[in-house]
């Protein structure tokens, strides 16, 4: 049982005019085994709050504090936070070249386990997650994300997701730009990971379509920096007829 514990995170990015506020005190819990969807209008600062918890340099934490199991996430460089068991997905978005998928995936789960898996059960491990999420055995022998399209980075994020085994993902738009198909591949994936590790997730959403095929346990209203609402799942459906609007009035006029 883990638990992601944000209290009362303050975040700001320096800009042109001086610092900006834009993360305004998020408090959030996320145990093993829950889903939480964040969901809000664009601008909110939902890619804030992941970039906060992947520890991206630009973003400074000016107060509250963000812990794993009681271990301080803040005092944490990237790679040691992936090694509390971690999962951010933009962690890997860039092109490494003459560096296989199959080189990489191994290296990187050689540094989060702290050992390097048994590679019998490490090729079998990687064949089946990648029949699962219908990824072309090909793909193994390519260089990382080099001419990967966007659906296929996604796949290849929740082959990681798989792979490393974390105790908490946090999602970012995982659904953007994905046609049904895969976006269906894509959640099976998730709901897996969840099923099979007890992993928590942070799924960071504009739309509800996702949350068809990963069913929330709870679900926050994110706008203006902070968590105006929380609720069931049925608060996903509400803000589907409803939009953001009447929270965004209430965060203008406060
Ligand atoms: P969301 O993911 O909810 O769309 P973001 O976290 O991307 O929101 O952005 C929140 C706010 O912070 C926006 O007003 C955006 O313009 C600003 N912002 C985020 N990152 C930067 C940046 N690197 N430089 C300038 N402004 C930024
Ligand atoms: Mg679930
Ligand atoms: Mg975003």
């Amino acid at each position: 049982m883990s638990t992601l514990e944000i209290k009362d995170l303050h975040v700001s990015i320096e800009t042109e005019n001086g610092a900006k506020e834009i993360l305004k005190g998020v408090s959030l819990t996320v145990n093993s085994g829950e889903t939480h969807a964040i969901m809000g209008p664009n601008g909110s600062g939902k890619s804030t709050l992941a970039a906060s918890i992947a520890g991206h340099p630009r973003y400074e934490v000016t107060s509250g504090s963000i812990t794993l199991d009681g271990e301080d996430v803040l005092e944490m460089g990237p790679d040691e936070r992936a090694q509390a068991g971690l999962f951010l997905a933009m962690q890997y978005p860039v092109e490494i070249p003459g560096v296989t998928m199959t080189n990489f995936l191994r290296t990187a789960k050689t540094a989060i386990d702290g050992e390097a898996p048994s590679l019998r059960h490490w090729t079998k491990d990687v064949k089946t997650a990648m029949e699962q999420l219908r990824i072309d055995p090909a793909f193994a022998a390519r260089n990382v994300n080099e001419g990967f399209s966007g659906g296929e980075k996604k796949r290849v994020e929740i082959l990681q997701l798989e792979l490393f085994k974390p105790k908490i993902a946090i999602l970012d738009e995982t659904d953007s730009g994905l046609d049904v198909d895969a976006l269906r591949v894509v959640s099976e994936g998730v709901n897996r990971a969840q099923d099979t590790n007890g992993m928590g997730t942070l799924l960071i959403t504009h739309y509800t379509r996702i949350l068809r095929y990963i069913k929330p346990d709870f679900v926050h209203v994110f706008v203006d920096g902070h968590v105006a609402d929380s609720g069931g799942p049925e608060l996903a459906d509400k803000l589907e007829e409803e939009g953001y609007v009447a929270y965004e009035k209430a965060a203008a006029s406060a």
